[in-house]
């Protein structure tokens, strides 16, 4: 149009999302996706090396969901879930309760992350009140993220992008989490009575003292009144990508069933293999009350929230009673396209053995990654299934990263996008987590230019 490029064009009329506008780099023009790449306008290809946002898992433009999305376009697009059904719906949540952990067993659709955790809340929330018992508090952990809309944000840790919204907040109770590194109990390898190997439980879970702020200290305080705890089962993500030991994971479910409040996993991020599982709660084999689903469940292809309840939670809604039903809904919910694509995500990561396939993936990046833990600015260095992270520290005795490490992520970007690579580290926490079809060659050339960018923007 007018001979303009796609940046001018952009730069009139519109508004991006965690972008300040006035100061950002001009966005990249992406014409094309194949793979795991992403081409640009003025002919760039670039290796998409964060998933699209942690949504895509079978590569870019695939021929079986195209074809999956094109075939239900042409069948029906859409229509009200609210008294009507169709195939695609029922399907896609035949499958997810064929792959859940046990005992979920219902599912509610919605369109996003965020209103998978706002459904989840809700539904918590009102189970609690159906049966005559107002409990108004949740339990969330430090360094969580659950999403931008107001309940999510609430349940997210307080941070620079919600403090603008603080007066919207409503308040939640916070426990400890298992960020092994930054131990929240001070603990160093030696005291900690988790070898990772065999002992029990992560001490961050413990009930109840000497450890004010455990997750078993504050379920002892608010008990009572609490209606559910909140977890990023194993991997936090946007709050630093943290790598939990799974000892944690089954001290959250022990906590939850001995003080007898429901327990939520936002499994928005890790769910469908991310983490090296199909679901990151089977690491310790456990099954949360509520898990929440979205990015990769459509294959990365269409916005869709998925929220998975227990037949007990279900129950609590039936009734003669008009005021027990679940009041939530969106004018999306359980799309047609969405759902298809589902299905046919969920096919794929049969057919392709998509979960080995992430366990390689993750040898390639130990490989790849773990020699960077020998550098002088590298602190820690974590993998999970198909996720490398590297954290940068100014100072490795101290583990401080601020100073000059605090603006670091652009400046990283840029160096990455100069040899080809889209990454955009969260502040001083460097990461990959590309689709899931990443060849072993690929992800080789992917970890040295990571190696080779830490060392020529940070030094050697
Ligand atoms: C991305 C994310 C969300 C929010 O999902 P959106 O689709 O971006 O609203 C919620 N929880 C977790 C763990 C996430 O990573």
């Amino acid at each position: 149009m007018n001979g303009k490029t796609l940046a001018h064009r952009d730069a009139a009329v519109l508004w991006h999302p965690y972008t300040q506008m006035l100061t950002r780099p001009a966005p990249l023009p992406i014409v094309r996706g194949e793979g795991v790449y992403l081409h640009t306008e003025d002919g760039r290809r670039l290796l998409d090396g964060t998933s699209s946002w942690w949504v895509n898992i079978h590569g870019h433009s695939h021929p079986v969901l195209n074809e999956a999305l094109a075939s239900q376009a042409r069948q029906l697009e859409h229509v009200i879930f609210a008294n009507c059904t169709h195939e695609p719906g029922v399907e896609l949540a035949e499958g997810l309760v064929q792959v859940l952990p046990p005992g979920l067993t219902r599912i509610f659709y919605s369109d996003n992350g965020s209103t998978a955790v706002e459904v989840a809340m809700k539904m918590a929330s009102q189970y609690w009140s159906n049966q005559g018992q107002s409990r108004r508090t949740f339990i969330t952990l430090h360094h969580a993220y659950h999403g931008d809309t107001v309940g999510a944000m609430s349940a997210s840790e307080a941070s620079v992008f919600t403090q603008p919204f603080a007066p919207m907040l409503f308040d939640v109770v916070r426990a400890h989490a298992p960020y092994c590194y930054r131990c929240p109990m001070g603990l160093n390898e030696t005291r900690c009575r988790l070898d990772c190997l065999g002992a029990d439980t992560c001490p961050v879970a413990l009930t109840p003292e000497p450890w004010a702020g455990t997750l078993g200290a504050q379920l002892e305080r608010h008990g009572a009144d609490v209606a559910a705890v909140l977890v990023e089962p194993m991997l936090q993500g946007a709050g630093g990508m943290i790598v939990w030991p799974p000892e944690f994971l089954a001290g959250v479910r022990r906590l939850c069933d001995q003080y007898g409040v429901l327990m939520i996993a936002d499994e928005v991020l890790t769910g469908f293999g991310r983490t090296g599982r199909l679901f990151a709660c089977e690491h310790a084999s456990v099954s949360p009350d509520i898990l929440c689903m979205s990015k990769a469940v459509t294959g990365g292809y269409m916005p869709l929230g998925v929220t998975a309840a227990t037949e007990r939670i279900y129950e609590a809604f039936l009734s003669e009673d008009r005021t027990r039903t679940f009041f939530h809904g969106h004018s999306f919910t359980g799309n047609p396209l969405a759902c298809a694509l589902g299905v046919a995500s969920l096919r794929l990561i049969e057919e392709t053995n998509a979960i080995a396939k992430v366990r390689a993936v993750e040898g390639w990046l130990r490989r790849g990654l773990e020699p960077l833990a020998s550098h002088r600015f590298v602190g820690d260095v974590r993998i999970i299934g198909g996720v490398g992270i590297v954290e940068l520290v100014s100072d490795k005795a101290t583990k401080a990263a601020g100073g000059y490490l605090d603006d670091v992520g652009p400046t990283l970007t840029r160096a990455f996008l100069n040899r080809g690579v889209l990454l955009r580290p969260l502040g001083n926490v460097v990461y990959a987590m590309p689709p899931y079809v990443i060849t072993e060659a690929e992800t080789d050339w992917l970890t040295q230019q990571i190696r080779e960018v830490i060392d020529e923007v940070i030094g050697g």
